[in-house]
């Protein structure tokens, strides 16, 4: 098979040089490999030829963190329609949590996630296994056997570690097996019972608040004890201004600290929360971490530009209408994002010229490979043949026809946003195109 894309505008930063200036390439692929890159012209027989003229061309995407819910809540997605969500998005590898049912903590789950992954074959969903067995908090998993099957990080997302004792024991076994631990940071003594961020708008419509230091006082013991035993600690969803200053100081003092941020955090704060009909909030905007005060969103938006997030991730978390419908007490934390993610990073950090379009790529593949050992996020001849096509120019807006998850959860809709992913190739097959 040999597949031939002309005419594609990229950055020379992604082809592997120092510089960073527009250039319009021809690339081939070879099966699943980037054969051929040329400026000239490629002449030769192909079995397809795919005209990018006026398309951006990127190394596929990475997500640090989706939930893809199967096994045991297929109802929501499972690992065929989270791929098919993460290809619609450009995304030719995720990370997924193991909050599945059962949970992610003996080698048979994770392989058989890594098997179905590549069975469906549209997306390399690399899995997690649990810190502690069941996600109960109480006692450790195998981290060595875990690794074994497959798992590429520890983590009890979902569920912040409330025992001090437990996590710095997690960090010395992982460092012991080269895995990072990802941290959902969240004390439950502050938390418990919350469904959105502890502020004016909790008051105002008499909610059970989530307090921000719940998580930044997970962060502050995460970047300590990280220090204490040399581990690799990475923050997941950080969504406060105090976690972040928490993580800034730990890496300028060399502590091998790293931590991603999403787009809803990003981009919405709890006064964006949208209230229905009934005048009540809307559960869409609901999830864990919640949008924290406009100083927390404002302070995740200079951490990107600053360099201080190393990736961005989505939390891609599907759940049904009926379970979105709900009270936003009753309702389950979570929303979609993989379709989402670029565009609203595009739209909002590099049109806004506040990041060039080439860091957004990095944050968005290479940087984020790179927390679990992952090679990717350059076009190079002899690389995996793992790239999307970008439309910069055309705006469109989100409805729920978007949408490729089972589930439509999103509190994005309605935006108009450019840089929609038009075709995704996952290993030389085209696993998208619009
Ligand atoms: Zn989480």
């Amino acid at each position: 098979m040999k597949l031939l894309i002309s005419n594609a505008t990229t950055s020379t930063h992604l082809l592997g040089e120092d510089s960073d200036q527009e250039v319009t390439i021809n690339l081939v692929i070879t099966n699943s490999i980037i054969s051929e890159i040329s400026i000239r012209p490629i002449v030769g027989e192909f079995d397809q030829i795919i005209d990018a003229k006026g398309l951006f061309l990127s190394p596929g995407f990475v997500d640090p963190q989706v939930h893809f819910r199967e096994p045991g809540m297929e109802y929501k997605e499972d690992i065929e329609s989270g791929s098919k969500a993460a290809a619609k998005g450009g995304f030719t590898q995720v990370i997924s949590m193991p909050n599945t049912t059962p949970v992610a903590d003996t080698p048979p789950v994770i392989a058989n996630m890594k098997q179905r992954s590549q069975d469906v074959g549209i997306c390399k969903v690399h899995p997690t296994g649990s810190l502690s067995i069941g996600l109960a908090g109480k006692s450790i998993t195998d981290f060595k056997a875990l690794k074994g099957a497959g798992a590429v990080a520890i983590t009890d997302d979902g569920k912040g570690v409330q025992s001090d004792a437990l996590f710095k024991l997690a960090l010395t076994l992982a460092k012991d097996v080269n895995l990072p631990i990802l941290d959902h940071a969240e004390d439950e003594s502050l938390s418990a019972g919350g469904s959105i961020h502890r502020g004016k708008i909790s008051q105002k419509y008499n909610v059970k608040g989530i307090a921000a230091d719940s998580e930044s006082i997970h962060i502050e013991r995460g970047c300590n004890l990280a220090k204490e035993t040399g581990a690799h600690y990475h923050a997941l969803h950080v969504s406060t201004k105090k976690s972040i200053d928490a993580i800034k100081q730990a890496k300028s003092s060399g502590v091998k600290v790293t931590a991603e941020v999403s787009p809803h955090h990003l981009l919405l704060c709890d006064e964006d929360i949208a209230v229905k009909s009934d005048g009540s909030l809307d559960a869409n905007w609901k999830m864990n971490p919640p949008l924290r005060s406009r100083q927390d969103m404002l302070a995740c938006q200079q951490a990107l530009i600053d360099g201080t997030f190393d990736a961005i991730a989505t939390d891609h978390a599907p759940h049904s209408p009926d379970e979105k419908s709900l009270p936003i007490e009753l309702a389950p934390f979570g929303i979609i994002g993989l379709e989402t993610a670029f565009p609203l990073i595009y739209s909002y950090f590099v049109k806004t010229q506040q990041l060039t379009l080439a860091r957004c790529v990095d944050l968005m593949s290479k940087q984020a490979g790179e927390l679990f050992g992952i090679q990717c996020g350059r076009l190079l001849i002899g690389a995996c043949a793992d790239i999307c096509l970008l439309d910069l120019s055309t705006p469109f807006t989100v409805d729920d026809s978007y949408f490729a998850s089972k589930s439509n959860n999103s509190p994005f809709k309605e935006f108009a946003l450019y840089g929609k992913p038009v075709l995704t190739i996952n290993s030389g097959k085209i696993v998208y195109q619009e």
